[in-house]
């Protein structure tokens, strides 16, 4: 799923960082205006003051809830061995972002199935914590009861078979499973998924026209329509990705053309004899034809210009240790996630510690295209 970017970070969870979206303050004040609506009509007992404070614990336990699912995601993706980026709140829910995607279906199942199953035992938490109190303490069963049955509808909504829901995922890795393949499984589920999102957009646009108090209601299903919708096509992209990238190593897509660099030179000469003149963005930086590390306009740029005379190309370098490498043997499709993962846009290429040569993200995705249009004229 594509990343979202203006997230606030709350904190982090087992290492896991834990952030809002902008777009999440709208589902907060939405849902915390209609408990307080609905409390008041309820409970007329309860003064303004009384209402409200419930309606927003209310409201934070429930995105509290949200996070549990998404830990449970988290949890189990930790344990199958899939790193996990970030759990993020948005208007629709939560997101874990995972650094890659399951490699067997049973990690697939297990990943996906938790998440609806940490729902349902915090519903059934919830309902049996509004069972326990005294049936007069009302502003305690009242948001308890509200909670049991949110969770246990959110439980049932990521069950929905299509794909990238929750249920859809399930139902990709029993296919995946049974199917023994990856890509037709997940072409049947992104379908039914497709499917299932056109169906909310027309749903949601009837009750909106159709109905004469549903404008809001039926709006806000169009949406969760429309976002599940781009969420399926994503996923089809992703997929067409993946296969171009199919039997290619990152020896394959490696360029060889890093030239070195003396490690003495200053800023200024490397600027005025390699960078302007060349055109080349990378450099590696050698003593001895030992690699010290790289250098590129990232690096010198992070120096004052005023500096540039007296700073070693050396003392401005992004030192080898630093550095990220990988075997030339190794899939591309990797290189793409360990770029994700390690957050760089250039890996070097190493075998038996000597430096073979450097991929960057952009070669990578000019060599991807190649592969695309060759693949589109042959039919
Ligand atoms: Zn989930």
């Amino acid at each position: 799923m594509s990343k979202l970017q203006q997230t606030f970070r709350l904190g982090k969870i087992k290492g896991i960082p834990i952030g809002v979206h902008f777009t999440w303050g709208i589902a907060f004040v939405l849902i915390t205006m209609s408990l307080i609506g609905q409390f008041g009509e309820q409970h007329p007992g309860w003064s303004p003051v009384i209402r409200s404070a419930i309606g927003l614990v209310t409201s934070l336990l429930f995105f509290t809830s949200v996070i549990l699912h998404e830990l449970a995601h988290s949890a189990v993706a930790l344990s199958r061995g899939i790193p996990v980026k970030s759990i993020t709140l948005f208007v629709f829910g939560g997101i874990s972002e995972v650094t890659r995607e399951a490699s067997t279906a049973l990690s697939e199942f297990l990943i996906a199935v938790v998440g609806p199953l940490a729902s349902l035992a915090i519903a059934g938490g919830f309902a049996l914590m509004a069972r326990s109190f005294p049936a007069e303490w009302t502003v305690a069963v009242a948001p308890c009861k509200w909670l049991a049955t949110v969770n246990f509808w959110l439980a049932l909504f990521n069950l929905i078979p299509g794909f990238p829901l929750d249920g859809g995922r399930v139902f990709r890795s029993i296919l995946w499973a049974f199917k023994r393949d990856y890509e037709k499984a997940t072409r049947i589920s992104t379908t039914i998924g497709k499917t299932i999102a056109y169906g909310f957009i027309f749903l949601g646009a009837w009750i909106t026209f159709g109905t004469n108090d549903g404008l809001v209601s039926g709006l806000w299903i169009v949406f969760i329509g429309w976002f599940l919708l781009n969420a399926a096509q994503q996923n089809v992209v992703q997929l067409d990705l993946r296969n171009a990238l199919n039997g290619i190593t990152a020896g394959d897509v490696m360029s060889r053309e890093c030239h070195t660099v003396p490690r003495y030179l200053s800023l200024q000469d490397f600027v005025d004899d390699y960078l302007l003149k060349t055109g080349r963005r990378c450099y590696v930086v050698t003593d001895d034809h030992r690699v010290l590390g790289i250098i590129t306009p990232r690096e010198v740029s992070a120096v004052p210009r005023q500096d540039w005379g007296h700073v070693s190309i050396h003392a401005a370098m992004t030192p080898l240790e630093r550095l990220k490498w990988i075997s030339p043997q190794e899939p591309a499709s990797r290189v793409l996630e360990r770029m994700d993962a390690e957050n760089v846009n250039q890996l070097l290429v190493m075998e038996d510690g000597r430096l073979l040569g450097l991929v960057a993200r952009d070669g990578l995705l000019s060599r991807i295209q190649t592969f695309l249009t060759f693949q589109g004229k042959s039919g």
